[in-house]
């Protein structure tokens, strides 16, 4: 057998830091990252042959938990018609169907492969529409890595306490404005100041790569009445909450506002079922200013591809008000329990919960976390041993505070019981950091 020690050694020669995306490292919660081989249900089994209840979900798209047999028997199919033609196939369309169906305002779709191609198309478009520079984001929201969302970002930005990326040009940081989220006043202010130069708002649905931050009731509302304002578009981006959050209606969060829509939205995670497809949304007149039917260019030799559509429509498909309903309760026990168990240890903390989505901010009550300067001031050094006496005992947590947990449908009451017999230890070593 070859251990996790052993492999972390080897991929740390070949690849930087062992991975290729940083949080997999376990930088700020330490130890030897876990090498998973396998995923079945709600469980994940390691190099070395331990079985964990994961709540993390491949970050969010295994709704359905892991292997689902309606979706690996779609993937099968697919597989054996070929992997890819290069050319338009029915299951793009099939997908896209799926989507609009459960998005009103997502008139028309492109697919892409990752959230980060879907934000950062999403913004060429806004440009190319209104003709503008200016994108302004929010502190702590995560958009993926294109060069000017990774400013004040979430995420592994925030994990790793970075400010933004080197290698990003001034220029394209002076085209990103930031404001405090939550924070009415502030966005006024600089739409007050710059409002003819902002071309779009981006903004999470619901913040969740900062920890779980809840919208202040109507803060969504107001980006798109401040944005409708000055002629900017608004980017809703659902990569996170999409088809995952069940408010109101059982496809986003932006399901829990009545009367409004974004301009645009963008996809990913649940939308691929495990594969890599994201895609933007939006009406038709915005949507339509994409290549070949209009000036804003984009393209991609994998988008739309087959297998990957194939794993969407499957898991869209079994996506059902029940799969929803067993999601939010499942999480919502996991949820209590936490609180139980830290309570019970004594551990000031605040429970950040949005539907199923939900995380945990240490020494955080007396402000509760309503925006990144409150999610940076947590007692993150209560995290590490939070996560490693879950893992002792078989849970695999998100390695780093400042992501969600997530719960599937194939979390039955064995793998939540593994988890609410391990949190009470948990919440101990959090107590003792
Ligand atoms: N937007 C949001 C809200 C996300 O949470 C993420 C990824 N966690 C992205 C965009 C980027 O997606 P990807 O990692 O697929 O590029």
């Amino acid at each position: 057998m070859t251990t996790n020690q052993e492999l972390f050694d080897t991929a740390r020669e070949l690849m930087p830091g062992g991975v290729n995306s940083p949080v997999r490292a376990f930088g700020s919660v330490g130890g030897t990252p876990t090498f998973m081989v396998a995923a079945d249900g709600p469980y994940l089994t390691d190099a070395e042959g331990t079985q964990y209840v994961d709540l993390v979900g491949s970050w969010g798209p295994a709704l359905l938990g892991h292997k689902h047999p309606a979706v690996i028997k779609a993937v099968h199919d697919a597989v054996d018609a070929g992997l890819g033609f290069g050319t338009s196939h029915p299951s793009e369309a099939r997908l896209a169907e799926l989507v609009r169906g459960r998005v009103p305002g997502g008139q028309m779709i492109r697919m892409v492969s990752t959230g980060t191609e879907a934000t950062m198309t999403a913004i060429r478009l806004a440009r190319g529409v209104t003709d503008r520079n200016i994108v302004v984001k929010f502190a702590g929201c995560y958009h993926g890595h294109s060069d000017g969302l990774l400013a004040a970002a979430g995420s592994g930005v925030a994990t790793l306490g970075l400010p933004g990326s080197a290698g990003v040009t001034e220029a394209q940081a002076s085209e990103t404005i930031v404001v405090e989220y939550n924070d009415r006043a502030a966005l006024e202010a600089v739409f007050a100041e710059h409002g003819e130069r902002i071309a779009a708002v981006i903004t999470e649905a619901t913040p969740a790569n900062m920890g779980v931050v809840v919208p202040e009731e109507g803060f969504n509302a107001f980006i798109r009445e401040i944005t409708q304002r000055h002629g900017a578009l608004m980017i809703f981006d659902e990569v996170m909450t999409g088809f995952r959050i069940t408010e109101a209606g059982y496809w986003g969060a932006s399901g829990r506002v009545e009367g409004w829509e974004p301009d645009l939205f963008t996809f990913g995670k649940v939308i691929g079922g495990g594969l890599p497809t994201a895609a933007l949304a939006g009406r038709r007149e915005i949507m339509e200013h994409l290549a070949p039917t209009g000036p804003v260019y984009h393209a991609g030799t994998l988008s739309g591809n087959p297998v990957a559509m194939a794993a969407g429509v499957a898991t869209l498909e079994h996506a059902t008000a029940g799969v929803y309903a067993h999601v939010d309760e499942k999480a919502q026990i996991v949820a209590d329990a936490l609180t139980a168990a830290l309570d019970a240890a004594g551990v000031d903390h605040t429970l950040q919960k949005v539907g199923s989505l939900f995380s945990v901010a240490f020494g955080t009550s007396a402000t509760g976390v309503h925006n990144y300067a409150h999610a940076q001031a947590q007692e993150t050094f209560r995290y590490g041993p939070f996560f490693h006496a879950m893992l002792d005992a078989g849970v695999y947590l998100p390695p780093s505070v400042f992501e969600a947990w997530f719960l599937s449908s194939a979390h039955d009451d064995a793998a939540i019981g593994r988890i609410l017999d391990a949190l009470p230890g948990a919440a101990k070593a959090a107590a003792q950091a």
